[in-house]
């Protein structure tokens, strides 16, 4: 048997000649205003490369190539089986460069390599083939209606949809956007986060190259204030959806209103609980998914089960294993195979973590990490952190903290579980461990939040619904709900003499 290829990642990455420049209408161009923005790698603080600085001008040079593209219908009008096909070829490229692209993602933003091989690439072709096949095979409806009428009730491609994204998942977050809108028919103006733009710009040429037309997708670097706002305050934009913080979500509903009305979709921000009871017998198991729940992707997860409660006759075994497991998970380069735990996305948002640290520890006791390790290697990490008794008050307990910081709540049974997990703004995602049945069915249904696991945390298929209750958003991304965010509804009436 031959053995698996061992790849130099570092190697790969000194020899990678990102892209920078903004995509509009199947062109990459550089911002009208020349400006540009430094992209650094947070694993050493490299300078990757210039990206496009854009603002309004820009924007609208990309909102008028997605208009002229969407009224002359050369992608809204073709059949959805064409549409299909040519989505299918666009992922099977984006599986051909599988590794160039995790080599990006990590470059960008940190996480192991491992993990953009196994989850971001893969979750990314599939999310783009299960819309493509999903496409052509959604019938429209005929209402029951008097026999002299017909009435049709039809979907319709909503038309210019702008897709503002963050930078903890660069690629999934824009395919989950991406794959149903450009299904559809639509025509797309992507914002990838300031500190994740280069998958983004990598895919908008294998979109052309896979044969969506020129001005069908566009991708416009910049910031949030300039970039992201002009595309949210465009009266030609038709819908803008957004992942990221709850409270630029509250900016993204005030631009709608202030400007064309438009359809607004809003995944933000969780302090998800994850609740380990007395009845649950797998303790292992439930401190290995609490430790997976908090740590993965260095704790940047709007659905990290962030906020632990734990049962008071099983805190004691529990939290002992998931600190040995925090222990085996030390920082380190991303581009090392075995790396679990990465850098953090820049030295901006570490330094808003380390100082959620210094307030836990005003607040909570500190059981396990809290520094800021490896800044030798000009990066940006963070040990796993735990606190221990944590008041759901607490500052750490309430905000979203988007690092490797878990606050540990003791509770005596069910009920104090219930009511200190939804005792919060969010309510994105949840987690129960119990073994009865009884107790899962009613904490389930209890739990106020768009997403609950039952006896595991983080279970995820792109066929299934992602989002929140309370300020954690709406409407959902996946599974063919989301095709609801992209199209209008509409009612044809025809008299039949
Ligand atoms: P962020 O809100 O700061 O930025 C998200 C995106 O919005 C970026 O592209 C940014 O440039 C843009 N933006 C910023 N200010 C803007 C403005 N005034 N107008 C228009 N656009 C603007 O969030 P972030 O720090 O990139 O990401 C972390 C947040 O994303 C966390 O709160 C996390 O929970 C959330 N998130 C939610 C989900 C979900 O599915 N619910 C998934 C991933 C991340």
């Amino acid at each position: 048997m031959s053995k698996p290829e061992v790849i130099n990642w570092h190697e790969r990455a000194a020899a990678l000649k990102p892209e920078g420049q903004a995509f509009i209408n199947g062109q990459y161009v550089s911002a009208l205003s020349g400006e540009t923005f430094e992209c650094v790698s947070p694993i050493d603080g490299r300078i990757l490369t210039q990206v496009a600085a854009c603002d309004q001008e820009d924007i609208e040079q990309a909102v008028k190539a997605a208009r002229k593209a969407f009224e002359d219908g050369r992608w809204a009008l073709r059949a959805p089986a064409e549409r299909k096909k040519i989505l299918l070829q666009f992922a099977d490229l984006i599986e051909q460069h599988s590794e160039e692209l995790a080599l990006l993602e990590t470059l960008d933003m940190g996480k192991p390599i491992r993990d953009s091989r196994s989850v971001d690439v893969p979750a990314t072709v599939r999310c783009f083939r299960w819309y493509a096949e999903a496409v052509d095979k959604l019938y429209d409806e005929v209402a029951p209606t008097s026999p002299s009428m017909l009435a049709t009730i039809t979907r319709e491609a909503l038309g210019v949809c702008g897709i503002i994204v963050p930078w903890n998942f660069p690629m999934i977050m824009a395919a989950w956007k991406l794959a149903p809108a450009l299904a559809a028919g639509n025509s797309v103006i992507l914002k990838p986060a300031e500190q994740s733009s280069l998958t983004a710009l990598r895919l908008a040429a294998l979109a052309l190259q896979a044969g969506i037309p020129e001005g069908v997708l566009n991708v416009v670097t910049g910031f949030g204030p300039t970039a992201g706002k002009s595309l949210a305050l465009n009266m030609d934009v038709d819908g803008v959806f957004f992942t990221g913080s709850t409270q630029v979500g509250k900016y993204i509903m005030q631009y709608a209103a202030e400007s064309n009305m438009k359809r607004i979709g809003l995944e933000c921000g969780g302090k998800s609980a994850h609740i380990i009871l007395r009845d649950c017998e797998h303790l292992d198991e439930a401190a290995e998914a609490a430790a997976f729940g908090i740590f993965f992707n260095q704790g940047e997860m709007c659905s990290a089960g962030s906020r632990l409660i734990l049962d008071e006759p099983v805190r004691d075994k529990v939290l002992a294993k998931i600190q040995q497991m925090a222990q085996n998970m030390q920082p380190n380069n991303p581009l090392e195979s075995e790396t679990r735990l990465g850098a953090m996305v820049d030295a901006t948002h570490t330094q808003r973590v380390m100082e959620y640290i210094a307030s836990g520890k005003q607040e909570a006791q500190l059981l396990l990490g809290g520094k800021q390790v490896r800044q030798e290697s000009g990066g940006c990490y963070i040990e796993p952190t735990i606190f221990d008794h944590v008041s759901n008050k607490a500052r750490i307990a309430q905000e979203e903290i988007f690092g490797p910081v878990l606050s540990v709540i003791t509770v005596k049974g069910l009920e104090e579980a219930l009511q200190i997990a939804n005792d919060s703004i969010y309510g994105l995602a949840a987690g129960v461990w119990s073994d009865n049945v009884n107790t899962l069915m009613k904490a389930t249904r209890a739990l106020k939040a768009g997403v609950v696991y039952a006896n595991c945390y983080d279970a995820d298929d792109i066929t299934t619904p992602f989002g929140g209750f309370k300020q954690s958003g709406i409407g959902r991304d996946k599974s063919l709900h989301a095709f609801d965010k992209y199209t209008e509804l509409k009612s044809t009436w025809l008299r039949i003499r």
